[in-house]
C-alpha cells in the first residue's frame, strides 16, 4: 500500500487536493511545469458565491470583482438576469493559483514549479504514492495509465483588456451560431479595470482565433473595443463531458478536474465540479492509504453527486448549439413573457441546474 501522493499538476484542482490532504498528514507533493502558476493566464474564474463556499476559497484575500448578473444577445435581442446581490467573483487565475498555493505550503504540501513529470517519471513516483493526475485536459497522466479520451471539447480564444465596462457587474453573452458554433462569445468583466473577450467553438468548426475575429466584428463587442487596451491574448481547451473512467484502484491512480472532464458543458466552467472532485478524492484518498479502501470509491460518489447536473447542462449545450441566434431570441422572448428573467435573477444557480428546477417546483407548490 502507497503511504504518499504525487498530484500531477498545480492548478485549481491540485492545489484544492494538495490542501485537503494536508489536513489529513498525508504526504504530498505537487509537480507543474509551469514555473509562474496559472501564468499566462488563457481562462476566466468566475466563481459562484456557493461554489467559492463550498471549496473554502476566501475571496476576499485577493482582488475580486462582484457579479450579479448576465445579459445575454441573440439577434439583436437582449435578454438581461440581474440579481440584487452578489452572484459570483470574477477573479485573475494566476493570483487565485498563487493564493491557494501559499495555503498549501502553509499546511506543509511541497509544490515542485518548473518540473514537467513524463512517462518514465511517472513509473519512478508511482513506487510510493498515489498518482493524482490534475495535468489538465491533456492529460499525460490519462495517457500513460489509459483511460479513455473525454468526450467531446471546446477550442477558445480570449483576450485581456485594460477598459471600464458599463457598471463592471454583469457578464455579457452572445449566442450566435454563425459566429460561435458550438458555443459562445463573451465579454466578462475582471477585478482592476481588467476586461476579457472570449469565445469558444465545438469541435469541427475551424479554428478559435477565426471565431474572435467574427465575435470581435459584432456591433456591441466592436463598440466596446473601440476603447480597450489590449494587454494579452490566447488560446486553449476546455474538456466538455467526462472521460469514461476516471479511477483506477488497482493501478492506485486517479484524475480530477478538468483532466477527468468535469467541466459545465453549458458554460465550461470547470473550477467548482473539479474543486468538488478534488475534496471527494481526498476523503478517498485518505481512507485508501489508512484503511486500504478502494480508490474508485471517489468516482462512485463524485458521479452519484453530480451526474443530473452533468446531464442538465449537456442537454441546455445541445439545445442552444442547435439553434440559430434567431431562434434563440424566439426563445428569450418566451422566457420574459413567462418572467423566467426574474425567477433566474432570484433562484437562479450556476453551477447546479438540478437546483433551479428543484426551486421552480417548490415555488410553484407554494403558490
Ligand atoms: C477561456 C476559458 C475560460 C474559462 N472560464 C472559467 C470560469 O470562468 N470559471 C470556471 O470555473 N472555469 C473556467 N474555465 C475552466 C477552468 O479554467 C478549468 O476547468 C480549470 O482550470 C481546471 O483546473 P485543473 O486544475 O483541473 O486543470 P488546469 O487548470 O488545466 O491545470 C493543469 C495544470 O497541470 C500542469 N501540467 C499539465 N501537464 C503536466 C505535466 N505533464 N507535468 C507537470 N505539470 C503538468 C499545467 O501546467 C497546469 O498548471 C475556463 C477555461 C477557459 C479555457
Amino acid at each position: 500500500m502507497k503511504s504518499r501522493v504525487a498530484i500531477i499538476g498545480a492548478g485549481m484542482s491540485g492545489l484544492l487536493l494538495a490542501r485537503k490532504l494536508r489536513k489529513s498528514k498525508i504526504d504530498v507533493t505537487v509537480y507543474d511545469q509551469k514555473h509562474k502558476l496559472g501564468h499566462p493566464v488563457r481562462a476566466s474564474s468566475i466563481l459562484s458565491i456557493s461554489g467559492l463556499s463550498a471549496l473554502g476559497i476566501d475571496h476576499t484575500k485577493i482582488p475580486a470583482n462582484e457579479l450579479r448578473g448576465a445579459r445575454i444577445y441573440a439577434d439583436g435581442k437582449m435578454m438581461e438576469i440581474r440579481s440584487k446581490k452578489a452572484m459570483a467573483y470574477s477573479m485573475d487565475r494566476h493570483e487565485l493559483n498563487e493564493m491557494i498555493k501559499g495555503e498549501c505550503v502553509d499546511a506543509g504540501a511541497s509544490i515542485v514549479t518548473g518540473k514537467r513529470i513524463d512517462a518514465d517519471r511517472l513509473d519512478e513516483l508511482s513506487g510510493d504514492s498515489v498518482i493524482v493526475g490534475a495535468d489538465g485536459f491533456n492529460s499525460t497522466v490519462a495517457r500513460k495509465y489509459g483511460f479513455g479520451a473525454c468526450a467531446q471539447h471546446v477550442l477558445t480564444y480570449r483576450a485581456e483588456y485594460a477598459a471600464d465596462f458599463e457598471d463592471g457587474k454583469i457578464v455579457e453573452l452572445f449566442f450566435d451560431k454563425a459566429v460561435a458554433p458550438g458555443f459562445f462569445g463573451w465579454i466578462a468583466p475582471e477585478p482592476k479595470g481588467v476586461v476579457e473577450v472570449g469565445i469558444g467553438i465545438g469541435q469541427g468548426h475551424g479554428n478559435s482565433k477565426a471565431a474572435y475575429e467574427r465575435l470581435a466584428k459584432m456591433q456591441r463587442v466592436s463598440e466596446f473595443l473601440a476603447s480597450a487596451r489590449l494587454r494579452d491574448h490566447g488560446a486553449s481547451v476546455i474538456p466538455i463531458g467526462l472521460r469514461e473512467k476516471f479511477s483506477d484502484n488497482k493501478k492506485e491512480v486517479i484524475l480530477i478536474g478538468d483532466a477527468a472532464g468535469q467541466v459545465k458543458a453549458t458554460t465550461g466552467g470547470g473550477i467548482i465540479f473539479g474543486g468538488n472532485g478534488a475534496l471527494i478524492a481526498a476523503d478517498a484518498i485518505d481512507r485508501h492509504i489508512k484503511l486500504g479502501a478502494n480508490l474508485e470509491e471517489y468516482e462512485r460518489l463524485w458521479r452519484n453527486r453530480y451526474w443530473i447536473d452533468m446531464k442538465m447542462h449537456a442537454a441546455i449545450r445541445k439545445l442552444y448549439s442547435g439553434l440559430d441566434a434567431r431562434h434563440i431570441a424566439s426563445l428569450m422572448g418566451i422566457m420574459k413573457t413567462v418572467k423566467m428573467d426574474k425567477f433566474l435573477g432570484e433562484y437562479g444557480d450556476m453551477d447546479r441546474p438540478s437546483l433551479i428546477l428543484k426551486r421552480f417546483f417548490l415555488r410553484g407548490f407554494a403558490r
